[in-house]
């Protein structure tokens, strides 16, 4: 269910104030704070500041919000950090890893050899199978 605040979310508590955190950005719609478990140091979370539970619940204007303040927030976590590079990660459902069920972007910021690693196993279509994919995504994208 999306609802605009969710009495019960951490999230929507960290953005009305009443849970503590480490602020670095905030905008109209936007809010950015420190990750408490950071993968590496200066690991940030980009939210929306109203509550909507996965990627897929956000409003287009909202998405397209967000995308535009991702690139100063991952330049300003990379310059700050000394990084060389940068993971953004956004799990939606539980299955792919998502714990707080309000819709957000980790920056986690990479040094060369930080021993984190990040490989999926690479898979291989059957024959045809890529080509059913494609025109199912495309058909569901033309509704
Ligand atoms: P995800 O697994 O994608 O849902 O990630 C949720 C993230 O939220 C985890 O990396 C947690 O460390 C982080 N987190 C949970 N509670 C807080 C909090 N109160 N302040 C900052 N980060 C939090
Ligand atoms: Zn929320």
């Amino acid at each position: 269910m999306t609802l605009e605040v969710n009495s019960e979310c951490v999230f929507c508590k960290i953005v009305a104030g009443d849970l503590p955190c480490h602020r670095v950005y905030s905008d109209d719609n936007v809010f950015g704070f420190l990750d408490i478990g950071p993968v590496s140091p200066g690991h940030v979370l980009v939210i929306p500041k109203r509550h909507f539970e996965t990627l897929v619940d956000l409003p287009a204007e909202l998405a397209a919000t967000m995308g535009s303040v991702l690139p100063k927030m991952a330049k300003a976590v990379i310059e700050s950090t000394g990084a060389d590079g940068l993971n953004v990660l956004q799990n939606n459902g539980v299955c792919a890893g998502q714990v707080v069920n309000h819709a957000h972007f980790h920056l986690v910021p990479r040094v060369a050899d930080d021993g984190l690693g990040y490989r999926w196993r690479a898979g291989k279509y059957e024959p045809g199978e890529a080509e059913k994919l494609c025109e199912q995504i495309s058909a569901a994208l033309a509704l």
